[in-house]
């Protein structure tokens, strides 16, 4: 490997400042550098990463050779990582709360028609002869009815006695 290809050593960060006094951008690389280091977020979000336009100023100042455009970079790659992971469970939570809420409603649906059924039910089972449409049936006409079967019944008996017993039943006083 020739001494053109090796790579600066990195050394720790001196705070010196060269690499915010070349951001076109205004922004304060050294503090998004450490924000990264710690994955701290936050800091990140409030150093506006997003407004790097990866330039590379900042890292060809630094003295202490420190890679910035590749912790930039790799910061911006995780936080759109971090927004799909958000938005995927967002559409998640979304289709679970839809799929709860349909469950309930469908759910609610049954209860109210098995309630109705059984509440038609009860009215049909209450409902005297004339409210549920049925025929009603005088009592008098089923006394008559078992009256003209017993003396049906009866007239087959006596067709099969003997003439003589039949003789016999007509002198019967
Ligand atoms: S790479 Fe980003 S942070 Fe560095 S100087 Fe350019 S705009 Fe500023
Ligand atoms: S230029 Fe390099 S050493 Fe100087 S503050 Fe920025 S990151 Fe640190």
């Amino acid at each position: 490997m020739s001494a053109e290809t090796v790579p600066p050593l990195q050394r720790p960060c001196i705070h010196c400042g060269d690499c915010a006094r070349a951001c076109p951008a205004a922004l304060d690389p050294q503090a998004l550098f450490f924000a990264l280091v710690a994955e701290d977020w936050p800091a990140v979000q409030r150093g506006r990463l997003d407004a790097c336009t990866e330039c590379n100023r900042c890292g060809e100042v630094c003295p202490s050779h420190i890679p910035l455009l590749d912790w930039l970079r790799w910061g911006k790659t995780e936080l759109r990582r971090q927004q799909w992971m958000r938005e995927r469970a967002d559409a998640a939570r979304a289709r679970h709360e839809a799929r709860k809420a349909r469950l309930s409603r469908e759910r609610g649906q049954r209860e109210a028609a098995r309630t109705t059924r059984s509440a038609q039910a009860e009215v049909i089972a209450r409902a005297t002869p004339d409210q549920a449409g049925a025929t009603v049936i005088d009592k008098a006409d089923v006394m008559a009815a078992i009256a003209r079967g017993r003396a049906h019944r009866e007239a087959l008996a006596r067709a099969k006695r003997s003439p003589a017993a039949r003789r016999d039943d007509k002198d019967t006083p």
